[in-house]
């Protein structure tokens, strides 16, 4: 089957909820997960096991933005900090959606289609200007001016001012498998339960009044 839309796959919550709400709409999503040399190495293993379960093919990617791009993501020297509004900014990794949008878009254009979603909510929006759609339709403008002819391509975030709360109540009701999926921002076999990832994630469940599958049968 010829793919209809590319997914940026992270392994976290709201990239798998996005590749089930596309297969949902009947889509065929080829998937992209990209190891940007984070810590974190966990979310591609869960990237993985999502796509496996939806039954949608995946590309691996590796981009060396480590070794140029400073961030408490990446960088051994620096610990995760905690959840604190005064550290997060320490989480941005410079021009890393450019860099994911660019080669998802690159997968479209291999595949034949030119439509790419990816999973930037209300939170991430707040904090990384990289996750707004004044950026996303200023990319889209110049990705479809470097190509040929009429073609374009469409760079969508259905989940563009919903919060992580409302997505998860989709992908609850869409089935999707929570406890493949992976948030921490450390590179440990379970989630710390204490970086500003896992701080978010824990209150998503808290706000919709769930317990975690993430955690379930970890000696916390
Ligand atoms: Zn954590």
């Amino acid at each position: 089957v010829n793919p209809t839309c590319v997914c940026l796959l992270s392994g976290g919550m709201d990239s798998a909820a996005l590749l089930w709400h596309l297969i949902r709409q009947g889509e065929q999503p080829v998937c992209l997960a990209v190891d940007y040399g984070q810590k974190a190495v966990m979310e591609l293993t869960a990237a993985r096991a999502l796509a496996h379960a939806a039954g949608a093919p995946l590309y691996c990617l590796r981009l060396p933005l480590a070794e140029f791009a400073s961030s408490a993501l990446t960088d051994l020297r620096e610990p995760i900090p905690p959840p604190e509004e005064s550290a997060r900014a320490r989480t941005i990794v410079p021009f890393r959606n450019a860099h994911l949008l660019l080669w998802a878009a690159t997968v479209g254009a291999h595949a034949g289609c030119e439509r790419v979603f990816y999973g930037a909510t209300k939170e991430d929006a707040a904090l990384y200007p990289d996750c707004r759609q004044p950026f996303a339709l200023a990319l889209e403008g110049a990705l479809s001016l470097g190509l040929p002819g009429d073609q374009e391509v469409k760079l969508h975030s259905p989940w563009f001012g919903r919060s992580k709360a409302q997505v998860l109540c989709d992908g609850l009701i869409l089935g999707v498998p929570y406890a493949l999926t992976w948030s921490c921002y450390r590179g440990t076999r379970a989630p710390c339960g204490a970086c500003d990832a896992c701080a978010s994630r824990a209150a998503a469940f808290a706000e919709v009044g769930l317990e975690d599958p993430g955690l379930v049968g970890l000696a916390r």
